[in-house]
């Protein structure tokens, strides 16, 4: 990343936003904390250096999105990130989601279907020293990553027509999947939570709107 500085202003910011993801309902201290201390400005691109704090969507490469905050904190809030948990994040984009699940003390895969955003983190990922523990792939999401599973968690930031199975065979019994699933008109952000015996509990938590999560790679 080209030499960016995160000032007081930045700072700043980021406490405002953090204010505001409290208003609209965020209570876990440490995704706050998270949101608080990643420099959401090194994601993006320096043009939208000003208007990176605010709670929104912004065009990433290759057509994507980095998810809006709110989105970023509520998946990291229903995930019950513990330290050293093993997550596995299907739609790297940008990485900022990544980033805060690291700074939660999350292990983190992540893969990434397209091949032009797996590169360009690759060459510009801003926290390779801070963040050791975040691993990159690219390939489709869909299949997950079975030779480094089971996971504690997963979590999808794209909208899936339904709970991929595969991913599901990746959990370990405890664990906890969140994906925002279509549902016609909308998408409903969903947690399903693996038994002890491997039976599947499924909760739902409103309306969100995702880019769609794609078949093979590209
Ligand atoms: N977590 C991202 C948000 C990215 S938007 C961030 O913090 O910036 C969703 C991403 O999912 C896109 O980059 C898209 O290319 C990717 N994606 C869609 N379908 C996928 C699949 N089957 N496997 C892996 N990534 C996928």
């Amino acid at each position: 990343m080209d030499n960016r500085e995160d000032s007081y202003k930045h700072k700043g910011l980021r406490q405002r936003l953090v204010d505001g993801l409290i208003k609209k309902g965020i209570q876990n201290k440490a995704v706050l904390e998270a949101i608080n201390k990643v420099p959401r400005h090194f994601f993006l691109d320096s043009a939208l250096d000003k208007i990176a704090y605010q709670d929104r969507a912004f065009d990433i490469h290759c057509g994507q999105t980095i998810s809006m905050p709110y989105t970023v904190a509520k998946q990291s809030e229903l995930l019950e990130v513990k330290r050293m948990d093993k997550v596995l994040e299907v739609g790297t984009g940008s990485a900022y989601q990544a980033t805060i699940l690291a700074e939660l003390g999350a292990q983190v895969y992540t893969i990434e279907r397209q091949e032009g955003l797996y590169k360009e983190v690759q060459k510009s990922y801003p926290f390779r020293k801070r963040y050791p523990f975040i691993k990159f792939f690219f390939g489709d999401g869909y299949k997950g990553l079975p030779t480094y599973g089971p996971f504690d968690k997963i979590i999808i930031t794209a909208g899936a027509p339904s709970v991929p199975e595969d991913l599901i065979a990746q959990l370990k019994p405890n664990g906890m999947l969140v994906v925002p699933i279509d549902g016609g008109d909308a998408q409903i952000m969903t947690r399903i939570t693996k038994g002890p015996k491997g039976g599947l509990k499924k909760e739902t938590f409103g309306d969100c709107s995702f880019v769609p999560m794609l078949k093979g790679t590209e």
